[in-house]
């Protein structure tokens, strides 16, 4: 394992590293993975146990350890923090473990594992039934999860709480105000093993870099138009800010824009200066037409 994941041309290791990668990228208030330092092929995740289970508030470490013909054979997942629910230090046997290799899919990845465990631990009955799986009471089980909280992982040396902190209390009360979170989460836990292909595990690189490039170009046009459009006139704020919707329709353009500006600008400068000249100019009329009515008197 150790000289496997040395070397990095090796198909599973890189694509380890790419799930690694973008799990850090993006990471989830659920759960927080990685691969250990000196073994790339072993991970340790920290998990919140689902919310409206005997797990809510509970957050549980396991290790996922990833076969040297990854993605082709599937993790094994063995718990570590005492949680009421799997046997400790035994391989799991769900769906996407190596307990079912004929279920796991290629596509599927760590990320899947681990939501698709989440959703295993509120499953009871017949449902819950299998290797490592056990079923101590509700009680115990909340009892377990609180104390889970402070656990120390003895391979990552920090608490669960410290490697999975509880989200801001934003986002607590929006979980917590909806409702049907926790229904639907375990609605779609349930079944996702099985059937759902992990959407989230391929896309991985390609589609965060060429956003970060996209909304670079239309930020970096702002900045030249704010730069040109003359900012210290108080007077013409009103007009401004409808000017850069355009401006952004139109980036991809550059010289028109120039022009556009250009005009934007001198046409403010006119609009000032034709008033004067109207004025004059309404003045001029008053005296010519005074003029005329003398002469015709
Ligand atoms: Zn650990």
């Amino acid at each position: 394992m150790a000289a496997a994941s040395l070397n990095k041309n090796n198909s599973a290791v890189k694509r380890i590293m790419q799930e690694a990668k973008e799990l850090a990228n993006d990471p989830s208030t659920d759960y927080s993975a990685a691969p250990l330092e000196d073994d790339i092929f072993e991970w340790h995740c920290t998990l919140r146990g689902p919310a409206g289970t005997d797990f809510e508030g509970g957050l549980f470490h396991f290790r996922i350890l990833l076969p040297a013909e990854y993605p082709f054979r599937p993790p094994s997942i063995m718990m570590l923090t005492p949680n009421g629910r799997f046997e400790l230090n035994t391989k799991i046997c769900i769906s996407f473990t190596n307990y079912h290799e004929e279920l796991w899919q290629p596509a599927w990845g760590v990320r899947t594992a681990i939501i698709g465990l989440q959703g295993f631990f509120p499953l009871k009955g017949q449902n819950a039934v299998g290797v490592g799986s056990i079923e101590y009471p509700s009680g115990e089980r909340k009892r377990l999860a609180a104390l889970s909280r402070e656990w120390v992982c003895p391979h990552c040396k920090e608490s669960n709480l410290d490697i999975l902190p509880d989200p801001p209390a934003a986002v607590n009360l929006s979980s917590s105000s909806a409702a049907p979170p926790p229904n639907s989460a375990l609605a779609a836990a349930a079944p996702p093993p099985i059937d759902t292909p992990p959407k989230e595990t391929l896309p991985t690189d390609s589609p965060t870099e060429p956003p970060i490039d996209a909304p670079h170009e239309p930020v970096e046009t702002m900045h030249s138009i704010d730069t040109l459009v003359p900012s210290g006139s108080p007077g013409s704020v009103g007009p401004l800010p409808p000017r850069p919707a355009p401006f952004i329709a139109r980036a991809g353009a550059e010289t028109p824009i120039a022009g556009i500006v250009q005009e934007a600008r001198q046409q403010t400068q006119r609009k000032t200066s034709l008033l004067l000249v109207d004025g004059a100019i309404c003045v001029l009329l008053v005296l010519a037409f005074a003029i005329l009515c003398r002469k015709i008197v």
